[in-house]
Order: C-alpha cells, then sequence, then structure tokens
C-alpha cells in the first residue's frame, strides 16, 4: 500500500509500504476514508525532534473496518470508525477515570503511520467508535477533527474549566486551539479571546464563537488580556502550541486560582518560581480523546459544530509532501489526505 514516510527534516515521500496485518487478535484493519497532518508532525519535519531513520508519519483517521481479530466482539467489518491517536482498552483503572491516552496498555497510533491506505488499529473494541451508518461524504472531514485536534481542544476547555460565566483565552489559532475556542463556546463560556495574528484564522476563531480577538504575544499579549478582564487575568487558559514561551504567556494571563488547559506538546523547562507565583491550576498532557468521541460524534452527526471547516487544503495522499509544506509555511491551517 501507499504511505507517507518522513526521511529526514522537510523530506516527506509517499512509497510503497508493507500491507498491515492483524497481529494481536484485538487488531482491525481499516481502508483510511480520509487522514490527515497534524501540526506535531511539523516537529520532527522542522528538526526539532529528532528521527530515528524513515518514520511512517501520522495519527489521525477516519475509515471503514476492513478485518477484526478473533478477540474484537463489538467492532465489525464494514463499521465507519474513528479513534484517537492512542489506542486504549478503555477497561483499565486509568481508562474508567477518563485518561484513556494514558492507559496501562496504549499503543501509540503515530507507530503505525495513518497518512496511508490502510491502518493497523490495536485494541480495537477500547479504540474505536462507530457512527450508526457511513456518515454523508460532507461529515467526514469534521469526523476526522474529531481524531485529534477536536478532541484535544475539547480536552483543554475542559481541563481549563471553561464554563459558564467564564472569560477563557485561548493561546494558539492553529487547529487544535480554534478547536479550543469552539469547545469553549459549547461549554457556555461568556466571553472567549483568541490569541491570533492572522486574519483568516481570526476569522474562523470568530465563528466558532471567540468575542475578543488579541493579537499581541508574551509581554504584550499577557498584558491585553489583563486589560480585558479588569487586571486579573482570564478564568481559564488552554494552551495550544507547546513551546516554553507558548505556556508561559498562557500561565501568566490566568488569574491566580485559574485554571491552564495545556494541549500543546510542551517542549522546553517551566521556571519553577514563576509556576509557584502564578498559583494557578494546571492540567493537561496528551488528550484523552477517547473519553469525548461518543459526545463529539453525536454533536458532529446532527450537525452542532463543523469541525471539519479547519481543513483549509485538501490534497490526495500522494501529494502529503505539499500539504507538510503548506502547514509548515502556515498557507494552510490543517491538510486533508485523501487515500
Ligand atoms: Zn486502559
Amino acid at each position: 500500500m501507499r504511505g507517507a514516510v518522513m526521511h529526514a527534516p522537510g523530506d516527506v515521500r509517499v512509497e510503497e509500504r508493507g500491507e498491515p496485518r492483524i497481529v494481536e487478535p484485538t487488531d482491525a484493519i481499516l481502508r483510511m476514508s480520509a487522514t490527515c497532518i497534524c501540526g506535531s508532525d511539523l516537529w520532527p519535519y522542522r528538526g526539532v525532534d529528532a528521527l530515528d531513520g524513515p518514520t511512517p508519519m501520522g495519527h489521525e483517521y477516519a475509515g471503514i473496518v476492513e478485518e477484526v481479530g478473533s478477540e474484537v466482539t463489538t467492532i465489525k467489518p464494514g463499521q465507519f470508525v474513528i479513534g484517537s491517536f492512542f489506542a486504549s482498552d478503555n477497561t483499565c483503572e486509568i481508562c474508567r477515570a477518563g485518561y484513556q491516552s494514558s492507559c496501562v496498555h496504549r499503543v501509540g497510533i503515530g507507530t503505525e503511520g495513518s497518512q496511508a491506505e490502510r491502518l493497523r488499529v490495536p485494541l480495537a473494541d477500547g479504540t474505536l467508535v462507530a457512527t450508526p451508518g457511513v456518515p454523508a461524504d460532507d461529515l467526514v472531514p469534521s469526523l476526522l477533527a474529531a481524531s485529534d485536534v477536536l478532541g484535544t481542544g475539547w480536552f483543554g476547555a475542559v481541563a481549563a474549566e471553561a464554563g459558564p460565566g467564564k472569560t477563557v483565552a485561548v493561546v494558539g489559532d492553529g487547529a487544535v486551539g480554534l478547536h479550543g475556542v469552539l469547545a469553549a463556546k459549547q461549554l457556555g463560556a461568556e466571553r472567549i479571546i483568541a490569541m491570533s495574528r492572522h486574519a483568516s484564522r481570526q476569522q474562523l476563531a470568530r465563528e466558532y464563537g471567540a468575542t475578543d480577538i488579541v493579537e499581541e504575544r508574551g509581554d504584550d499579549g499577557v498584558a491585553a488580556i489583563k486589560e480585558l478582564t479588569n487586571g486579573l487575568g482570564a478564568h481559564s487558559v488552554i494552551e495550544a502550541v507547546g513551546t516554553q514561551e507558548s505556556m508561559m504567556q498562557a500561565i501568566r494571563a490566568t488569574r491566580p486560582g485559574g485554571h491552564v488547559g495545556y494541549v500543546g506538546v510542551t517542549h522546553g523547562d517551566l521556571p519553577g518560581d514563576q509556576l509557584f507565583e502564578s498559583a494557578t491550576h494546571l492540567h493537561g498532557g496528551p488528550a484523552p480523546v477517547r473519553r469525548f468521541l461518543p459526545e463529539l460524534l453525536g454533536l458532529i452527526a446532527d450537525r452542532t459544530v463543523d469541525p471539519g471547516r479547519v481543513f483549509d487544503l485538501t490534497l490526495p495522499l500522494e501529494q502529503a509532501a505539499e500539504g507538510y509544506a503548506a502547514m509548515d509555511e502556515r498557507r494552510a491551517i490543517k491538510a486533508l489526505l485523501t487515500p
């Protein structure tokens, strides 16, 4: 089958890869309806994360089940399914507490590489959620978005305790940050401040529910948030970038006693003295997307939310390299790939 492989920073090729097969009796094999490129795929693309030789890419997926292992009981061939970027059993204590991305048996989908025609999904019964029937084509991008960026932004908003009466600020205007805005709106936040300096992203943020836009960053960005909140800072801040600078911007924009939900894959050390002084709640990490999937699929099916709008570039899988370049150069928010 065809699949995207990163050979070196800036060097993504679509080439022949081994056909995925059932390895464990709890596996399923999917035929991909759509897949996509994640902001976190840009870390190795930009040389920030080291590559250990040629690496199959991708961890977001939506598709049709082709085959299941002998111990899979609830997932059936022919179903349209979505799952998270970590396979999880959904039965261990950590899963039952709602932290499926930290399941004691978790398997990273990234090691399988979903930017391909087919994908092996471990722990199929725990990982995959089936839609009631095969969805309309125009819903597929939104369902794919639920696989990571919607679920991750949603967790950011939940971790930041976004809700009625709250002012929520969102650091980061990529697909996750924009879905943090969408989630904060759905969770009933009173005021939502999107931090963005890109006109097209500001526009989508407003359509997703942002009430205010702050273009400044760093000290000026923090000052702007404080100015909008009587000098106090936001109740809830969603961090969706993952640099040391963005994380500290989020913490400093949060009022004492407030909550930071951090879902950018954090790179860099944080100064302990500033963390101590901030008196904020910090909660984040790899988003337990599986926890939210049933609810999110319902909101998509009844067209309450339209997270597929973040895909502003659609390419055939064969042109994955162009999708990476477009996202790297910020010509595209997020690229959808059709196998
Ligand atoms: Zn588990």
